[in-house]
């Protein structure tokens, strides 16, 4: 029945540096996953927001970018970023932050799960280890509106009497729809449970105004526990008992904090995905490693690709292929699980090369039962 549907259409972009070389490895694990679940997809490759695209054309993008992916399902996304001819803010602001307004990608969705054979820079009170899985949450950051908006401006620059100012802006609606989005993902989840981040004490007019939409959402959630820290304390809490959370929901800058917080407690950040999610899909959403080009290990074939292969699944799933997802995760905790014998990359202390991992993944993804 799946293989009569029509495909999902990917838009593919490498990007950047390791972008180019982790890429064709989630490629090759969607290949596998696609034969073996029978998943139709269909891929479009795209050389633009780049800056190999930008030193050819002066621009990240073409004119008529949104016309060539607007139509997509979803974006797969690598990295962008060669500070050595563009500088970053000139990448991004030309290519990521572009896709992630006229795409209205109001989530930024970050999982951060202790995974097996990865250890975690924390340990607990006791001083022992985690396990794999004891530490297992998402972030959902607001992606759209909150502390960064561009109102506001300088006065009197450059004297003493200078004065800076620049606006919160939070929309009831902008508001509501990231929290509806977060308690339907909790619960989804095992453990139900709702952590909010705040700092009503201190910013006295908008994250009371957070707080009160959080009351007002909760009571069509009845199915879902919640809880609410200060962001002081909650990245406190991150630190010394990260089992405590399960879904943490929280404005752009603050959410912007935990979801790199999130992920390095969980260990290297070559396995960390992310998503920014159109979740009515009336625009496609895009999926990407939380990881950058990094430069410093571009070309050598040595990057991990694990970050963009589970990104690759975090894209079925949000496209309605959770069978997909789940096959795409067993494969990689069965890779990353020292037991199994397969090759690692060297920032987890292995010696092989970006597609040994990715083909390790790809064959356990083939022959699963
Ligand atoms: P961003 O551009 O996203 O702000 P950045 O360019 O500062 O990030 P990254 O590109 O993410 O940083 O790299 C940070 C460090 O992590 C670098 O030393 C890089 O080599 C390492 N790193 C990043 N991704 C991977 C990966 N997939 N495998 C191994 N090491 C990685
Ligand atoms: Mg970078």
């Amino acid at each position: 029945k799946a293989v009569d549907s029509p495909p999902l259409r990917i838009a593919v972009m490498a990007g950047d540096g390791i972008g180019q070389e982790v890429v064709p490895e989630g490629l090759r694990v969607l290949d596998a996953v696609s034969r073996r679940l029978g998943i139709a997809l269909q891929f479009d490759h795209f050389d633009f927001a780049s800056c190999t695209y930008y030193e050819r054309h002066g621009q990240m993008l073409p004119d008529d970018w949104k016309e060539r992916l607007g139509g997509h399902d979803a974006l797969f996304f690598g990295a962008v970023g060669w500070p050595k001819t563009v500088p970053d803010h000139v990448s991004l602001w030309g290519s990521l932050l572009q896709f992630r307004r006229a795409f209205d990608q109001y989530v930024n969705l970050r999982p951060a799960r202790l995974m097996p054979g990865v250890r975690s820079p924390l340990v607990k009170r006791d001083g022992s280890p985690y396990a794999a899985g004891e530490i297992d949450m998402l972030i959902v950051r607001e992606n759209t509106e909150g502390e960064y908006s561009s109102i506001g401006g300088r006065m009197f620059a450059g004297t003493e009497r200078e004065i800076v100012m620049q606006e919160t802006v939070m929309s009831r609606l902008g508001v509501d729809r990231v929290l509806r989005y977060a308690f339907e993902l909790a619960r989804r989840r095992p453990r139900r449970h709702l952590t909010s981040a705040t700092k009503s004490n201190g910013i006295a007019i908008t994250m009371p105004f957070w707080d009160e939409r959080v009351e007002a959402i909760a009571a069509e959630f009845p199915d879902v526990t919640r809880d609410q820290f200060h962001i002081d304390i909650l990245t406190a809490h991150f630190v010394q008992r990260p089992q405590a959370f399960d879904v943490v929901v929280a404005s752009n800058l603050f959410g912007d904090i935990l979801s790199d917080l999130g992920p390095a407690c969980c260990g290297t950040i070559g396995i960390a995905p992310s998503a920014n999610l159109n979740p009515e899909r009336k625009f496609p959403s895009l999926f990407e490693p939380v990881h950058g080009s990094a430069p410093d290990i571009a070309g050598k074939g040595i990057a991990n690709p694990i970050a963009q292969i589970w990104s690759a699944a975090l894209m079925l799933d949000f496209l309605g292929r959770r069978d997909g997802h789940d096959a795409i995760l067993r494969g990689i905790e069965t890779v990353l699980d020292p037991a199994s014998g397969a090759p690692r990359t060297p920032d987890l202390g292995g010696k092989a090369t970006t597609a040994d991992v990715g083909r390790a993944v790809a064959e356990c993804v083939g022959s699963l039962a």
